[in-house]
């Protein structure tokens, strides 16, 4: 228990994940000098809601540091999605060695209904926001409970940047995060946002964005709109994208596909420095998508060509993310996602093995019908198979992931996808017009690119991989010269993403391979 007149101390930690994601651009990170994709959301609102004269508050994510096992704190706060808890498990452990009390938060905590044995002091179930008063209150009279629970979704918490800039170095991310919307009004059975953020949409307030926005990029002028679905209330969209063009920003967020067929709010997207979107294709079958109860995705299936080319005309680049491994999937499912890939020049493509994730639809019909195979929750990062499938074995599945990467993401084929994407872009989004008419600031942010990467390129620890690197390089320098491609988009950016993503294949194949 804590004195009434001292000051606690929170220590904040956000569990290192088990696997880098392919849109973890890892390349692209160091090249631009960053540690860390983004930072979570969770960590931002506690943050937000701690009263300040009653506790000190330190912060550590484990992505970009090394956790201070020496101080001790009164409390150690962590939240742990599904394929970090077992690090978070790990964590626990050692502050519970030195009595140290945990709680730990989350979405799999929330739904994996499971949990028996851990080593923490505290669980809380569901959004904690709404109970963080409450629980800091137990903590301070020695009452902390084993587990505090929220079955409501309560109105979203509104952010002080400035606040939240005394504990987390916002220059170190690639993006900052933000939220702007909750939940999601579609109902995919592979889906844990219905459960756990519910399918109403929640807004804050647009002023109150604004403002957060307003001193964040005083640090980071790059936004990551974590939302279920950017566009789940559209005239709130609307109203949303109106005010960030005012804010000389650039931002990327998720959407669902329907996006490419409201040209209302594309062009405002794009207007309001719209850089990419993450699309969850899922897959390329009807069958596929009538298993994964994905509706929206299925009223739009013969116009998925349109989606792509539409998206991009308006300078705005995709993340598509496809699903691999549902029950109507077999071999010749990893080639019809090649196919697709390349017939639309996707750059940016993230497949994902079917997952069964603890509270989905998917893990309750999985788990009754004994097909999961593994429980171990490291394994639950889209990358390994954690089930039997039905029409190809597990090893087949992980496999064919990774011959998938190797096809895709080789740079022949990345080089022949950029170039074609490249001169699809109409001259249409802020960061094309800024880069017609290139300042002087530009040119300098260009140059320290340029010069960082060729110390990334000195780095390559392989003769080979260096001479495929240079070789992709020049060609893509090359395409200045090019009539359709000059001036459309930043080539720069498109080599470092190029590279990230040959070095992501290389790096998951090993890796996966590893557990083969
Ligand atoms: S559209 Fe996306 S966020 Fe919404 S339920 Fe489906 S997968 Fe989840």
């Amino acid at each position: 228990m804590i004195a009434n007149t001292e000051k606690g101390t929170l220590y904040f930690i956000v569990p290192r994940f088990p696997y880098r994601f392919v849109t973890d651009l890892k390349f692209v990170r160091e090249t631009i000098n960053k540690k860390g994709f983004s930072f979570p959301l969770s960590l931002t609102s506690l943050i937000n809601l701690t009263d300040e004269t009653q506790w000190n508050i330190l912060v550590t994510d484990e992505n970009i540091s090394q956790i201070n096992y020496d101080i001790k704190p009164s409390l150690v706060v962590l939240s742990a999605m599904t394929c970090y808890f077992e690090r978070a498990v790990k964590i626990a452990q050692i502050f519970k060695q030195k009595n140290i009390p945990v709680i730990c938060g989350g979405i799999h905590v929330s739904l994996y209904k499971n949990i028996k044995e851990h080593p923490f002091s505290s669980i809380v179930i569901g959004e904690g926001e709404d109970l963080w008063k409450a629980i800091l209150h137990d903590h301070r009279n020695g009452v902390l409970k084993s587990l505090y629970h929220n079955d409501q979704h309560s109105p979203l918490v509104e952010i002080n940047a400035e606040k939240v800039s005394r504990y987390i170095d916002f220059s170190k991310y690639t993006f900052y995060s933000i939220q702007a919307t909750r939940g999601c009004p579609y109902d995919c059975n592979f889906c844990a946002v219905k459960e756990f953020n519910g399918r109403e949409t929640r807004h804050r307030k647009i002023e109150s964005i604004i403002n957060e926005i307003e001193y964040a990029k005083k640090t980071n002028n790059d936004f990551f709109f974590v939302d279920d679905n950017i566009i789940g209330d559209k005239e709130y969209a609307k109203d949303l994208f109106e005010a960030l063009a005012k804010q000389n920003i650039f931002w990327i967020s998720q959407s669902s596909i329907n996006i490419a067929f409201e040209k209302d709010l594309l062009e405002l997207a794009a207007s309001s420095g719209c850089e990419y979107l993450f699309l969850g294709v899922e897959s390329t079958q009807k069958e596929s998508l009538q298993l994964f109860n994905k509706k929206v995705n299925l009223s739009y299936q013969d116009k998925y060509d349109e989606v792509f080319s539409n998206i991009r005309s308006y300078g705005i680049e995709i993340m598509a993310s496809f699903i691999i491994g549902n029950d109507s999937d077999n071999r010749d499912s990893f080639k019809q996602i090649i196919d697709f890939i390349e017939a639309n020049n996707i750059l940016l493509a993230m497949i994902n093995i079917l997952t069964p994730l603890p509270g989905t639809e998917l893990f309750h019909t999985m788990s009754d019908t004994s097909r999961i195979i593994d429980y171990n929750f490291n394994h639950y990062d889209a990358q390994h198979a954690v089930y039997s499938p039905a029409q190809m074995s597990s090893s087949d599945l992980e496999r064919g992931l990774c011959l998938t990467y190797q096809e895709i993401y080789n740079f022949k084929s990345l080089f022949r996808r950029a170039r074609a994407a490249l001169s699809e872009y109409m001259f249409f989004s802020k960061r094309n017009s800024s880069e017609t008419n290139i300042s002087f600031s530009q040119i300098i942010i260009n140059l320290k690119i340029i010069i960082r990467l060729i110390y990334q390129l000195l780095l390559t620890n392989s003769f080979h991989v260096l001479i495929e690197r240079m070789i992709f390089v020049f060609k893509m320098l090359f395409l200045v010269f090019d009539n359709k491609v000059r001036g459309k988009k930043n080539i720069l950016i498109y080599i470092l993403q190029g590279i990230s993503l040959n070095d992501f294949s290389r790096q998951a194949i090993k890796q996966i391979q590893r557990t083969l």
